[in-house]
């Protein structure tokens, strides 16, 4: 099993290739959250990694993130396009929004987040973590298929599973942090160790619990979350079908691999 591209869903997007070769790998580190899956997308090979497992049983806390990039690595994966569920910390960034991450600020804590605990030592560059090759596909891509997408995005990573209290997310806020996720680190900065691109897609489900009262934001029930997640899923399974080709067929303009060496 061979592939350039993988693609690692997470809440919604668990069933994206059904067909094709899967391989059940056991790492260094363990084994991965699900059955790695290849298939096709616009005829090139293209892995498939649940990040919460097939049936969404890994709470993002307990996700292995090392054991998953490490095999992506280990059938020759250079790219990683990454989707994550995300609350808006701003009343602009809206339900149904796409947001392409170009910042992570981790505030998690007890995940094992390096290739390089020893006795080889390394200190991976990490001043712009997203892969801003793919990121201008992916922008490109949205405009075209008439998303409402934002170009660039900051996403502080909280540990979960539990979310923020008002005083915790009002504060993430003013920090001028965009949106919030349980799972975009440390998978981001492992890719990153291994040399990888790494592409974020958060999708906005709703407003983080300090947004309300915000008098520019309206309340939104939770049968509209549902709604609005369902359709959005959709909207993102079209943009990566759309953009991976783009992706892959020629060397990517960026700066991650310079910076990883
Ligand atoms: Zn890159």
């Amino acid at each position: 099993m061979k592939a350039e591209l993988a693609v690692i869903g997470g809440t919604g997007l668990h069933e994206m290739i059904s067909e094709g070769e899967s391989w059940d790998s056991n790492t260094s580190y363990g084994k991965p959250s699900s059955i790695i899956t290849l298939g096709k997308i616009g005829g090139k090979n293209v892995a498939f990694l649940s990040r919460h497992g097939k049936s969404h049983t890994i709470p993002p806390h307990k996700v292995p993130y090392i054991a998953n990039m490490l095999a992506l690595s280990q059938i020759g994966v250079r790219k990683v396009l990454a989707t994550t569920a995300v609350g808006s910390l701003r009343a602009d960034y809206k339900p149904g929004d796409v947001v392409f991450f170009d910042q992570f600020v981790n505030m998690t804590s007890g995940r094992v987040d390096t290739f390089f605990d020893g006795p080889e030592v390394r200190h991976q560059e990490m001043a712009e973590p997203y892969c801003s090759g793919m990121r201008n596909v992916l922008i490109r891509e949205a405009k075209a298929l008439d998303m409402r997408y934002h170009e660039t995005g900051t996403v502080v990573v909280i540990n979960g599973p539990r979310f923020s209290t008002r005083a915790e997310s009002r504060f993430y806020a003013h920090q001028g942090f965009d949106t919030i996720s349980m799972t975009p680190y440390p998978e981001i900065t492992l890719a990153r160790e291994k040399g990888m691109c790494y592409a974020g897609i958060g999708l906005v489900t709703d407003y983080d619990v300090g947004m309300e009262g915000d008098t520019n934001v309206k309340p939104v029930t939770f049968a509209e979350v549902q709604k609005i997640f369902g359709k959005n899923v959709e909207v993102v399974k079209k943009l990566i079908n759309a953009a991976v080709p783009k992706i892959l067929e020629r060397p990517l303009q960026c700066s991650c691999t310079a910076s990883s060496e």
